[in-house]
């Protein structure tokens, strides 16, 4: 027994791929986006669970487990602090980690990852913390240093152009020989404190959400990458250096993933537009299926990009959104068949509330069930 524990571990420890964790954020119901004023056609069921009305047989939902279920009242304070902040730790000491925001155009992509200034995001987030977290190696040891940089680049169409230079071409991506992803050319501006990242974050991201109302609905169809690196030296001999990444992707809307994925015509008529979503899912699919099968990292640009920093000895994390009305029902079932861990078809028809009402608890008896059973308390 105790040698099957040991070659379990070896086999494992040979070709570990770590998992990506799967979270689903849903956003809050809005009126203007249910014109037919249906109501919500998903909702929470715990930390982990959630369910959705079954089109094919109104009598019954559909329960979906993930690693975590975010509702409508979750703050982005607690999104950060449950998915983000715990695997930021790494970053300091030489590993990658990425972070994505998946889901259809309107569910909350955006908002997630960069927020708005009353209610900021992942990114703003994330980079405060890692700032925070250098100064606190600072404080502790001085036996390295620490130095931040960032990219922030945007994947169009299968081209990679940079976000903080102007007029920038498709750059190539290459690997070295320790098999680190790197881009040539793309810009690395290095960062002292927040306030500089701010700086120069904010108009290239300004810049990119007003050029795409020019060019079609650019950005809902392009991935947005922004990357914050560590790079650790040692201050004495053998001065010793380790690079940590930082990937936090704002994804292309997951609504032209559904219709290229499930078409054949449709996949070569929208080309590349949405190949490296499409390539995404495979990825995170075969990295989650565990041991064994291909990684098609190679497939498309983002994969290819993200290659040292999702799976293998990276943290990676995919936080799906989702909307609850109607309008979005075959967007969320889509989006949430891609990110659950596991499904249940449960005969209970959905019962209709309105937005304000507390979900059932399950477990509780209802009124009948109390006034039969004559409790005094
Ligand atoms: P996406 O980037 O996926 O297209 P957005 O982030 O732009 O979606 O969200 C669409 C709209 O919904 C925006 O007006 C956004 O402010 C709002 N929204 C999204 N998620 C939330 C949330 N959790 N709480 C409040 N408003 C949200
Ligand atoms: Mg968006």
């Amino acid at each position: 027994m105790a040698q099957r524990v040991a070659l379990s571990e070896a086999a494992a420890g040979s070709k570990r791929t770590s998992r990506v964790r799967v979270a689903v954020r849903l956003r809050p119901y809005m009126d203007k986006q249910d014109e037919k004023g249906e109501g919500p056609c998903v909702r929470g069921l715990g930390p982990q669970n959630l369910e959705i009305i079954n089109w094919r047989n109104a009598t019954e939902t559909l329960h979906y487990q993930f690693d975590a279920f975010h509702g409508e009242q979750t703050s982005q304070q607690e999104v950060f602090v449950s998915s983000v902040k715990p695997i930021l730790p790494h970053i300091l000491n030489g590993q990658n980690a990425s972070v994505f925001a998946y889901g259809p155009t309107g569910a909350g992509k955006t908002h997630t990852m960069l927020g708005s200034q009353e209610q900021p995001g992942i990114i703003p987030r994330a980079v405060k913390e890692v700032f925070n977290l250098v100064a606190a190696q600072e404080e502790e040891q001085d036996s390295w240093q620490y130095s931040v940089g960032m990219s922030y680049l945007e994947i169009y169409n299968e081209k990679v152009l940079d976000l903080l230079s102007s007029g920038s071409q498709d750059l190539p991506i290459r690997e070295d020989k320790d098999r680190n992803i790197l881009i040539p050319g793309l810009t690395d501006t290095p960062l002292s404190s927040f306030s500089d990242f701010d700086r120069h974050f904010i108009p290239a991201s300004l810049k990119r959400t007003t050029a795409s109302t020019k060019l079609n609905q650019r950005s809902s169809r392009s991935h947005a990458v922004l990357l914050v690196k560590v790079l650790k030296s040692q201050r004495r001999p053998p001065h010793r250096q380790q690079t940590g990444k930082l990937y936090l992707v704002d994804l292309a809307g997951s609504e032209d993933n559904r219709r290229t994925g499930n078409q054949g015509i449709r996949l070569k008529e929208s080309g590349a537009i949405n190949l490296s979503l499409f390539t995404l899912s495979k990825v995170v699919d075969a990295l989650n299926a565990g041991a064994g099968g291909r990684v098609p990292y190679r497939d498309s640009k983002l994969t290819r990009l993200l290659q040292d920093s999702l799976g293998g000895s990276a943290h990676s994390v995919m936080i799906t959104n989702i909307a609850p009305e109607y309008s979005y029902y075959f967007d969320t079932f889509t989006a949430l068949n891609f990110a659950a861990k596991s499904k249940q078809i449960v005969n209970r028809p959905f019962v209709r509330e309105t937005v304000l009402a507390p979900a059932i608890v399950p477990g509780k008896r209802g009124r009948d069930e109390q006034e039969a059973g004559g409790s005094g308390e």
